[in-house]
């Protein structure tokens, strides 16, 4: 399994700056921010799936106009999976023919360029040897994570979304044996603890203060910091940590395993 993160800011400006996305081999899209403007048109046709963490328009803003760029250039419909929650936030939002038309209706309801797939957490769906598994978050809409599993390699990584504290998410977390990355959010620096917490982030000491309680001992990334402070959520994150191995997560960074 190869992971390119096509996007990990919280927000956008410049070269290095770009909302979230992650591109699983070529066939898979974990989130659709706006990462996933750097793609040709012939990488973006061969899309078959988008699976979306939660509705904020960060995550999702390059969906729309993928449909309505590749779809003509595809056999198949593009599958979006989402918890029904958010699925059902998409839907009347964005696909409602006032902000985006329809896709799941176009060309015609038989064929359409989008489709629907409802997920659940903690449930796997697998694609071609690769297994993709919704874990619990903790966000103001509603949210997941996902875990990315290789099972010709065992061996797994966490993508947390838009989180902040969630007990749930270390139980399903702690249960994955062959985890080796894990991808986590720090949208906030310490100066911003408070906004953190009423948006549902993590800022580094919050970050931090969960980490306790993370078992296993996998290689974390840290994603999600907002434009212009990536630099000082790093340097309080390496002031805080310790011994452990936490670095920030950068775009065009690639996972293989
Ligand atoms: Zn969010
Ligand atoms: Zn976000």
């Amino acid at each position: 399994m190869r992971v390119e993160i096509l996007g990990c800011s919280g927000g956008i400006g410049g070269n290095a700056l770009r909302t979230t996305s992650l591109l699983v081999d070529h066939d898979i899209l974990i989130d659709a921010g706006t990462g996933v403007n750097d793609l040709p048109l012939p990488a973006l046709a061969a899309i078959d799936h988008v699976f979306i963490t939660h509705a904020h328009l960060d995550h999702i803003t390059c969906l729309p106009f993928m449909l309505d760029s590749v779809g003509d250039m595809r056999n198949t419909p593009l599958t979006m999976h989402a918890t029904q929650a958010t699925q059902d936030i998409i839907r009347k939002h964005i696909f409602n023919w006032q902000i985006w038309p329809d896709f799941s209706e176009i060309p015609s309801p038989e064929n359409p360029f989008l489709r629907f797939n409802t997920i659940e957490v903690g449930k796997s769906l697998v694609i071609d040897e690769r297994s993709i598994t919704a874990l619990p978050a903790n966000h103001t809409v509603p949210a997941v994570g996902y875990q990315l599993q290789d099972l010709r390699s065992n061996a797994s990584l966490v993508f947390s979304g838009d989180t902040t504290s969630c007990d749930p998410l270390w139980e399903m977390v702690n249960a994955i044996a062959d985890l080796r990355y894990l991808i986590i959010e720090a949208a906030f620096p310490d100066s911003e603890r408070e906004l953190a917490i009423l948006s549902k982030h993590f800022c580094p000491s919050l970050l931090l203060e969960e980490l306790v309680k993370l078992k296993s001992a996998p290689d974390i990334f840290v994603t999600h910091a907002k434009p212009g402070l990536f630099g000082q959520i790093e340097r309080e994150l390496r002031q805080g940590v310790g011994d452990r191995n936490i670095r920030m997560l950068t775009a065009e960074s690639v996972f293989e395993f």
